[in-house]
């Protein structure tokens, strides 16, 4: 892994960087940061979904053929 001092290409089993000493391995303490980007994903997949079902129910309001199809249930 890289460096976050200097930049140099550790191994990942340090935990100190070989040339300048700095610690390599953060500590993770950001767990509500990343269960607000799964939310934020989440919701982004959800308006993407949305997006795709109004463009379908658009594209097939724009279509009188299906729209006269649809009406014919007999
Ligand atoms: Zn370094």
């Amino acid at each position: 892994m890289f460096c976050p001092k200097c930049g140099k290409i550790n191994p990942d089993k340090n935990d100190l960087c070989s040339n300048c000493g700095a610690v390599l391995h953060e500590e993770k303490e950001d767990t509500p940061m990343k269960k607000n980007g799964n939310l934020k994903a989440v919701i982004t997949i959800l308006l993407i979904v949305a997006v795709i079902a109004a463009a379908i129910v658009l594209l097939n309001g724009c279509d009188p053929g299906n729209i006269m199809q649809d009406n014919v249930t007999f």
